[in-house]
């Protein structure tokens, strides 16, 4: 009778804990889900979609079109353009973003940076 007893102790105890684990990975998952789309676009034509969640490693890329050149920085959750040859360099101050519904612009080289919110 006590060893059955502890026996199921012993089972409830392993399925708290494996309901505590798989509400842990869940917690988890929804909080570190800031899930971030990056959607580079000149002149109103997407040219890049990054998923800046899947970025281990950090790179640069460039955005030219007639308008002008900007260089744009993609680091894991966020992105920035840090090079750019227009002449207000709002875009370049501008520095990293992280969150969606603040998108890079760069008016003179139409080129808009947004966030999303993706799944
Ligand atoms: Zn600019």
């Amino acid at each position: 009778m006590k060893t059955d007893r502890k026996t199921k102790n012993w089972i409830l105890l392993f399925l708290l804990l494996l309901c505590l684990g798989a509400l842990g990975v869940f917690c988890a998952r929804s909080l570190s889900a800031p899930a971030v789309t990056a959607r580079v676009s000149v002149d109103g034509e997407c040219v890049k979609v990054i998923d800046l969640r899947a970025v281990t490693l950090p790179y640069e890329f460039e955005v030219s079109s007639e308008l002008g050149r900007n260089l744009v920085r993609v680091e894991h959750g966020c992105i920035a353009v840090i090079e750019s040859d227009c002449p207000e360099q709002i875009c370049v101050r501008q520095g990293f973003v992280q969150e969606s519904g603040i998108p890079i612009v760069c008016l003179p080289h139409r080129l808009v940076i947004e966030l999303e919110d993706g799944e």
